[in-house]
């Protein structure tokens, strides 16, 4: 499987070009320009189109994406995207349009960019919306300026931000980011906030509570009016992480948990693939309250216009230029419209369906840390695995050998040998059914022969990589 680098195919003359012959003299370029002008032999690949089409080809073969097949990353939403909705991004009246045209030119598009927060806003159940973020952990840092701005307008003095140890990664940073200081509490054994150590960790000086419901178990908070009350009776407000909204979109609103500002990833959710590091959008929603403090300029609307209201002296100012991600709106709001809110309520019943589904079907092979109820996803544990020889590591690079692809592993960090499971709404029956006999293979596997695991991936490009170094000294080119 392994592919060359281009170069190798090389061979002196060959060439993916005909031209006809020249009809005019040769000119020596050194009649004009000095030798020492000249440029060192670049040293080209020789090649044939074929040879660039097929090398390419392989290259692209080795990646996995989710066009090849179920990715159950955890807390990613790694699902399949209409293709359609990226059609619509590229209509040529949407994607060549430039944001310094003149607003009376750009009123179609300001009409839906309204839209769309309108019924982000309406599933969210928030009062406002900004499209400026760029990504969730960007809308995290532009939810908690906004809180920071609000208490610093009232003149009350917060420093801190408390954060359960179930949180995504990016809460606690993007809390650092905003200036805070961060308190941590300590899950219950049911997986959910603990009552008792968050009264113990509140206190005037607490600005917010990151909280994402369901959290990273997949869990409910069940407790989160209370949890809300004890935030709200000591002055703080509630910061609600709804990266992954497909968990509970159509059935509850996290503005009716009485969360006071929130994030949403687009892009997990909403229609925009993912990984990699493309654009995305973290659009940020707010309580009435919270409405001066967003980030300038807010799209409004008059009698006959759309218009953008720059005029906002206590906003924390821009986070991103012109209007956000333009393309992954566009995606978003077509995936909205196509669906409707029957459909994304059908959503929600999918994705809940399918990872209870495969919940019921792996936790006795597997353990399952937390037994209450769980949402989208669901988290299991590799210990009984890692006792009889191979980790959860070796049982994930095994799956590649299987050619799935692997969940989220040793995340969230409660949970021993954690494997994070998301199969997404998008995934039918007979791909559940393929993952989860191809893990339960593997269990049994780690019983025969623990060594085969162990030494996984067999079958792939490059085997098992070393991390450390990967990271530390990254060689990203030829
Ligand atoms: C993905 C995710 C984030 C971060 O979103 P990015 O767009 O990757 O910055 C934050 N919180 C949760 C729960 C997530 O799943």
């Amino acid at each position: 499987m392994a592919e060359r680098l281009i170069i190798d195919y090389s061979s002196p003359g060959r060439k993916g070009y005909s031209l006809p012959p020249l009809e005019i003299p040769e000119v020596d370029m050194g009649d004009y320009i000095k030798e020492s002008y000249f440029r060192d032999e670049l040293k080209l690949p020789e090649v044939s189109e074929v040879d660039v089409v097929r090398h390419y080809t392989a290259l692209s073969e080795l990646n996995y994406g989710v066009d090849s097949g179920i990715y159950p990353l955890g807390s990613c939403t790694m699902k399949y995207n209409p293709k359609r909705n990226e059609d619509i991004a590229r209509i040529e009246g949407l994607s060549q349009l430039h944001p310094y045209q003149d607003e009376e030119d750009l009123q179609g598009s300001f009409e839906f960019l309204y839209e769309l927060k309108r019924d982000l806003a309406e599933i969210s159940g928030m009062d406002e919306m900004t499209l400026q973020p760029a990504s969730g952990a960007h809308g995290e840092l532009t939810g908690l300026l906004i809180i920071r701005e609000y208490f610093e307008d009232k003149g009350i003095e917060k420093n801190k931000v408390i954060v359960p140890d179930s949180a995504h990664g990016t809460n606690p940073a993007s809390a650092v980011m905003a200036g805070f200081d961060i308190v941590e509490i300590e899950s219950n054994k049911d997986g959910m906030v603990d009552i008792d150590e968050l009264k113990e960790a509140v206190d005037d000086k607490v600005a917010a509570l990151m909280l994402t419901n369901p959290n990273t178990l997949g869990i409910f908070e069940k407790d989160i009016k209370e949890i809300a009350d004890i935030i709200h009776d000591a002055g703080g407000l509630l910061y609600y992480d709804g990266a992954n909204l497909n968990a509970i979109m159509g059935y509850a609103r996290p503005g009716d948990m009485d969360f006071d500002v929130l994030h949403l990833n687009l892009h997990k959710t909403f229609s925009t693939p993912h990984g990699g590091g493309g654009p995305g959008s973290g659009t940020v929603g707010v309580k009435e309250f919270l409405r001066p403090y967003l980030p300038r300029p807010v799209l409004k609307k008059d009698d006959k216009n759309y218009y953008w209201d720059y005029d906002r002296p206590k906003s924390i100012g821009k986070v991103h230029a012109f209007y956000g991600n333009y393309g992954v709106l566009v995606k978003a709001f077509s995936y909205i419209k196509t669906l409707g809110g029957k459909g994304l309520t059908r959503t929600t019943e999918n994705a809940v369906l399918n990872a209870n589904y495969m919940k019921a079907k792996l936790k006795e092979e597997f353990s399952l840390p937390y037994q209450e109820n769980s949402l989208h996803e669901f988290v299991l544990s590799g210990v009984k695995q890692k006792e009889k020889g191979a980790s959860t590591l070796n049982m994930a690079k095994r799956l590649l050998d299987y050619g799935q692809y692997a969940p989220t592993i040793y995340f969230p960090l409660v949970v021993k040998e954690a494997m994070m499971i998301e199969p997404t709404e998008t995934e039918n029956i007979d791909t559940l059914n393929r993952f989860i006999e191809t893990l339960q293979k593997i269990s049994e596997e780690v019983e025969n022969n623990p060594e085969l695991v162990k030494n996984a991936p067999h079958n792939t490009s490059v085997r098992k990589l070393d991390e450390v170094k990967a990271a530390r000294q990254p060689d990203l080119r030829w």
